[in-house]
């Protein structure tokens, strides 16, 4: 049994059984029978189960914010009127990607055969989802898995599972198949039992670094495809022609948001050193202006840490760190694990903080003195999923783009996402996309069937055409 603690409070707010193997195996047993009826779906008929999904999730908003504050902290109003509709687009969005042909084509490859590509679904997926994001992570994971012909068993992470019990169940209602989404919940021991699971074709992860490893390790038995969605450490490239208003605003709702637990948070800020005082002024500035607090209060911009250990691991980062603590550092004494904004100048680029992902809202500055500069200190991490650059000319903040190893990289903002573009990095960042046309893909194979149209002919040698 888990007991779910409010992060906000600090309190129980509800417990919820852990899965045992024998679950775990139910569960995929489920899946592939269910696997059985939807693998020959049409589109059409995909589509109409997600867009069912999606509004029978827009009618029970009032219901998963509930559950998404009391086991994340994170401000009700961020989720409501942020992250929940954006779940409800992504969810229309795989109803239409389920339709497109995209990867699918037909000609004539060789003489006297027509050739067809078609897409097929995997079989069951096995998705393991973190708890930063709950409902969204779930979505991610599904949507795409369902629209490309899969069936589905999700683990979510063990202190945010209700949200992902409550989508399995608007799906049942939205009148999946039975066993379509099955949920099973536990730490890392259940996540294991599905990966190395038989009966589990494909296993996908969004978690750490460490976890993708685990992950992979897991798969590599039954040669099971990946989908491994890792960690971050973003940086923000600020060059002496930025708006350091602009970019004071941008980089700090970038490290904020969510309480800096966003795998795409910004965490190293690189400054041109003509604008650095300046810059780290403005930030110091717009860091301050961030209201952490009780998550139903409208006055609230960012909510605690997800739990007390956490609040420690992040603590321990700042507490060993290279430079100078210009802003926060200590947490928060109230009820909860609340961790202020913090920000650190003049941190050493070789050193954990600039290194290490923290989780939390830590942002670490550093100078540079050229463009080249700026993009090896950019590159000089083990991950690779997100970037930002901060610049008022075009043709360098594309050149500067181009060259940076990750998954993306925004022009003078740090965070928007959108239904239609893939999410997802290079190097310790795993790979494997979400959302878009991609992530479909990635749940399907593509097959080729070649049928000869050839008139009969006389068979004078056993060399293929
Ligand atoms: P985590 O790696 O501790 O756990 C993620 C999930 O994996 C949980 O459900 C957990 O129970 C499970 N798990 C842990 N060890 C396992 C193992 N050995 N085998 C199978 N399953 C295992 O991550 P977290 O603390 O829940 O989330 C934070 C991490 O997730 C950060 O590193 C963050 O960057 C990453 N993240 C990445 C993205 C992305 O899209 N790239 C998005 C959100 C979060």
């Amino acid at each position: 049994m888990t007991i779910l603690i409010n992060p906000a409070t600090g309190e129980p707010v509800d417990e919820v059984p852990d899965s045992t193997p024998e679950d775990v195996s139910a569960a995929v047993r489920a899946g592939r029978d269910a696997f059985e009826q939807w693998k020959d779906t049409t589109p059409a008929d995909r589509a109409r189960l997600l867009l069912r999904l999606a509004d029978l999730v827009e009618a029970d908003a009032e219901e998963l914010t509930r559950l998404e504050v009391e086991e994340t902290g994170k401000p009700a109003a961020v989720f409501r009127d942020g992250e929940l509709p954006f779940a409800i687009d992504n969810l229309r969005f795989f109803a239409g990607a389920a339709r497109s042909l995209d990867g699918t084509g037909a000609g004539v490859l060789s003489s006297g055969y027509t050739s067809a590509l078609i897409r097929r679904p995997i079989g069951v997926i096995g998705s393991i989802a973190p708890w930063n994001f709950p409902f969204i992570m779930g979505v991610w994971k599904v949507g795409p898995a369902l629209a490309a012909g899969n069936a589905v068993v999700i683990k979510p992470a063990p202190a945010t599972p209700r949200s992902t019990l409550r989508l399995a169940a608007l799906l049942a209602e939205a009148g999946a198949p039975e066993g379509l989404l099955q949920v099973v919940t536990g730490g890392a021991d259940v996540g294991q039992a599905l990966v190395t699971h038989p009966g589990v074709d494909m296993v996908g992860v969004t978690g750490s670094t460490a976890t993708g490893r685990a992950v992979m390790r897991g798969a590599v038995e039954g040669l099971k495809r990946v989908h491994l969605e890792l960690g971050g450490k973003a940086p923000a490239l600020v060059f002496e022609d930025a708006s350091i208003e602009d970019m004071a605003f941008g980089v700090t709702m970038g490290a904020t948001y969510n309480t800096g637990q966003d795998c795409t948070a910004a965490t190293r800020v690189y400054i041109a050193r003509s604008r650095y005082d300046e810059a780290v002024e403005a930030l110091h500035a717009a860091m301050e202006q961030v209201r952490p607090g009780d998550p139903w209060s409208e006055e609230t911009d960012i909510g605690p840490l997800i739990s007390a250990a956490h609040r420690d691991r992040v603590h321990g980062f700042v507490t060993r760190a290279s430079g100078r603590v210009v802003l926060g550092g200590k947490p928060i004494e109230a009820p909860g694990f609340f961790y202020p904004p913090t920000l650190i100048a003049d941190a050493e680029q070789g050193s954990e903080i600039v290194q290490g992902e923290v989780f939390g809202p830590v942002l670490v500055a550093l100078p540079f003195d050229d463009e080249d500069e700026a993009i090896r200190l950019a590159n000089d991490t083990p991950y690779g999923l997100a970037s930002s650059i901060w610049s008022t000319d075009v043709a360098r903040a594309l050149r500067v783009a181009h060259q940076l190893d990750v998954g993306v990289t925004w022009i003078n903002d740090h965070l928007p996402i959108a239904s239609e573009a893939p999410h997802g990095g290079v190097k310790g960042s795993g790979f494997g996309k979400d959302m878009s046309q991609e992530a479909v893909q990635e749940y399907s194979v593509v097959r080729h069937l070649m049928i000869k149209h050839a008139a009969p002919e006389a068979r004078d040698s056993f060399r293929p055409a």
